[in-house]
């Protein structure tokens, strides 16, 4: 694995002489707080990866049976990766993919309703055991940019109100449509403490600065080799490491792509920069290129967006190019009215990972039966990575899963492919509202 700093290049700044920092770690050091190697050679279970899906798996299989000896490693820091670094949204359509094929299929609209729920759950429960994390109720606001995206939103609200979900439909000032949903936000990094916190009061061991090298089988299950070479054996393994999975030599692994995204926070905005937003106490979300994100934290604007497939040959992970950057600063004044240039004080960029479907795989590694895979967390991975650890939990235990609608969303997660026809189906419909939109206007 390439040499990341922790915490943000501190030192680095991009063209505008802003530095490359993530806005949530600020006043966190970079020290490790949890953990010595030593004395850890063994355990029951071992959880590779300090974000959300590893902590909150590791938690939720401490719940299920707390007399099971865990031990989480983490290569830097946990909420390093993008759990400490991203928007904060708690997405209550945490799988897009079933937006699409709901409209065909019955299955993937139950499961769009039962994940709905699953995630308010999830958002409550790291409420409960993460109380510093700001796990507050907000509003999802989704907004069209166009004729296009106004009618597309139109047709998703449909699919949303047949799933049985609640939701309100408006129009932004520009006359475009606006979808909203309750949902949840966070304070990312803080959830990332909390649950480590949380960790430790059920007795997991954390172990920070111990980057996993490679995972072979043993005669007991699975033996992990650290990269200074000291090895720790286990009776399974749950790898939960998403778009840095490629730096642990563990067999064959599924198949999912490396994305980065890119956020800015500005200086605290007056009232009446926040005022000229278009929803200031809500998430937003627009349906365009660039994939724009935005809401108000402590004042400032934290604004992101931009993806981009790959790697990049920096070695600093929190790297942002400075096609980006301006990218997003043009962006950003654009829908904040000032009469001079908004002060950025912090940027920064992550990645997660994307597999065909946008949902994440958990099951067992093919080649080792003793190792899971809890990886592939994209865009929505807040929320699916806390909704779905019980499920990665139970199998790791290779427990019956924790519930009836559990079990279906995972069933449903393994059964659903490539949404050629029900993307199709979708394009169709919304070309057809087109259609009635330009004939009713003429009438
Ligand atoms: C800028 C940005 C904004 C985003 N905004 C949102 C949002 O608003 N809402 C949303 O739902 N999703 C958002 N996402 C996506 C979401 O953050 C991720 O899907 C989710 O955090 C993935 O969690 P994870 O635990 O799987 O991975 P990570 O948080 O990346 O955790 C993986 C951990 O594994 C550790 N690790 C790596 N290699 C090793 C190794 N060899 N040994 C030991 N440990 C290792 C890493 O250091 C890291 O801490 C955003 C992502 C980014 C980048």
């Amino acid at each position: 694995m390439a040499d990341i700093e922790v915490h943000a290049a501190s030192q680095k700044s991009d063209q505008y002489g802003i530095p490359q920092r993530c806005y949530w770690h600020n006043g966190h050091s970079n020290d490790a707080a949890h953990g010595q190697h030593e004395g850890h050679s063994t355990a029951d279970i071992i959880v590779i990866g300090g974000g959300f899906a590893g902590l909150a798996t590791a938690c939720r299989i401490a719940e299920l049976r707390p007399e099971k000896k865990i031990l989480l490693l983490e290569a830097k820091v946990v909420g390093y990766g993008a759990s400490g670094r991203n928007g904060g949204l708690v997405s209550p359509l945490a799988a897009p993919i079933w937006l699409a094929g709901a409209l065909g299929n019955s299955r993937q609209s139950d499961a769009l309703r039962m994940l709905y729920t699953k995630s308010h759950e999830a958002a409550q429960w790291a409420k409960l055991h993460a109380p510093d994390a700001e796990v507050e109720a907000s509003e999802l606001q989704i907004t069209a940019q166009g004729a296009l995206t106004s009618a597309g939103l139109n047709e998703v609200a449909e699919v949303i109100g047949k799933s049985g979900l609640s939701y309100e439909l408006g129009k932004t000032p520009n006359g475009s449509c606006e979808l909203r949903l309750p949902c949840h936000t966070i304070h990312p990094y803080q959830l990332a403490l909390g649950l480590a916190d949380y960790a430790l009061r059920l007795g997991i061991q954390i172990l920070e600065y111990a980057p996993v090298q490679s995972i072979q089988s043993s005669k007991h299950g699975a033996a992990v080799t650290l990269s200074d070479g000291s090895i720790m054996s286990s009776e399974r393994v749950v790898v939960s490491t998403n778009a840095y999975s490629n730096s642990i030599s563990a067999g064959r692994q599924p198949p999912a792509k490396v994305v980065r995204n890119f956020m800015l926070a500005t200086a605290p905005l007056s009232e009446a920069q926040k005022a000229s937003l278009l929803g200031n106490d809500k998430f937003i979300v627009e349906l365009n290129s660039k994939y724009i994100f935005y809401r108000i934290h402590a004042d400032r604007l934290i604004f992101g967006g931009i993806d981009k497939i790959g790697t990049s040959t920096s070695e600093n992970d929190f790297e942002i190019p400075d096609a980006v950057s301006l990218a997003l600063r043009r962006a950003l004044s654009m829908r904040v009215k000032c009469e001079r240039d908004i002060a950025i004080d912090y940027s920064w960029g992550g990645r997660f990972h994307l597999t065909s479907t946008d949902l994440p795989v958990i099951k067992e590694c093919t080649d080792n039966p003793s190792v899971v895979y809890n990886i592939g967390y994209g865009g929505t991975g807040v929320a699916l990575t806390l909704a779905l650890a019980p499920v990665a939990a139970a199998l790791t235990l290779k427990q019956k899963l924790p519930d009836e609608d559990a079990a279906f969303i995972y069933q449903v997660m393994r059964e659903t492919r490539l949404p050629i026809i029900s993307g199709i189906k979708l394009a169709g419909l919304v070309s057809r509202r087109l259609l009635r939109q330009a004939f009713s206007i003429r009438a």
